[in-house]
């Protein structure tokens, strides 16, 4: 569960999120939509604790985080905490983040053995279960400059997947994926949510929000502006924001 209650945060002068309150709960995949730049990336990566916040509480799984300092000095106060939660949070970017110097296998294998200190032999039998899974198995020798921007983007949520974490957040998953590797992801995350983990995803794409979600956040210039299950959001929304933002996009 990810609870994130009242959160602020600026960039400089610029306020991107003006009070945002959320509950992710475990087993479900929530996503959040909303037009380009009105902070669905910065919201998940202020939930993974990347990005520091002015005022407002996350909470994970019931623990809240302690911070020290106010505002713009505000930051977490215990790195033990930070790291301990982080370690069973994995985020997926909008930019996949591979590391070019390491080959595909290389960068699954990365965070389980030098975060987790997992022995190596484990690591790469479940680093390769995963890539099987998302469907690249056959690439783990390649390095990410070889590989189809699709590729990259299964390679990246192999690595999420590795670390086995409670939870999971995907910023724009199947953004370089054609409609049937699109579905193989949906499958994933679906099955994931399953397992009992929290999801959360990010999207443009509204007919996969429609597919995959439990619950659907709408982001308005800084403010879930409506949310509901995702029948009722794309087939009875409310806010005139909402429906413009559907005219638009379908
Ligand atoms: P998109 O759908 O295009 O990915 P988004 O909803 O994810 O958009 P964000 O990336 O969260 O939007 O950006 C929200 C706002 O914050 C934008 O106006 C952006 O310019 C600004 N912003 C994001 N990151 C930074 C940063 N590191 N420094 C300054 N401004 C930033
Ligand atoms: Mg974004």
């Amino acid at each position: 569960v990810i609870e994130i209650r009242d959160l602020h945060k600026s960039y400089g002068d610029l306020e991107v999120l003006k009070g945002v309150s959320m509950t992710a709960p475990r087993g479900h995949v929530t996503s959040l939509i909303g037009s380009s730049g009105s902070g669905k990336s910065t919201l998940l990566r202020c939930a993974n604790l990347l990005e520091d916040s002015q005022s407002g509480e996350i909470l994970f799984e019931g623990e809240p985080i302690r911070w020290q300092g106010t505002g713009l000095h505000r930051r977490p106060a215990d790195r033990r905490q930070v790291r301990r939660i982080r370690t069973n949070l994995s985020m997926v970017f909008q930019q996949f983040n591979l590391w070019a110097h390491l080959t595909v296998l290389e960068n699954v294998m990365e965070a389980p053995v030098t975060v987790l200190g997992r022995p190596r032999a484990e690591v790469e039998a479940r680093a390769r279960h995963y890539l099987d899974k998302v469907g690249i198995g056959d690439k783990w020798d390649a390095y990410p400059a070889q590989m189809s921007g699709g590729q990259q983007q299964r390679a990246a949520i192999a690595r999420a997947l590795c670390m086995e974490p409670r939870a999971l957040l995907f910023d724009e998953p199947t953004s370089a994926l054609d409609p049937e590797l699109e579905q193989e992801v949906i499958r994933v995350i679906r099955a994931l949510a399953a397992e009992g983990r929290t999801m959360i995803i990010v999207t443009h794409d509204m007919r996969m929000a429609a597919d995959i979600s439990d619950h659907v956040l709408f982001l308005h210039q800084g403010l879930i502006e409506e949310e509901g299950p995702p029948s009722r959001l794309f087939g009875a929304p409310k806010s005139d924001r909402l429906k413009q933002f559907l005219s638009a996009t379908v």
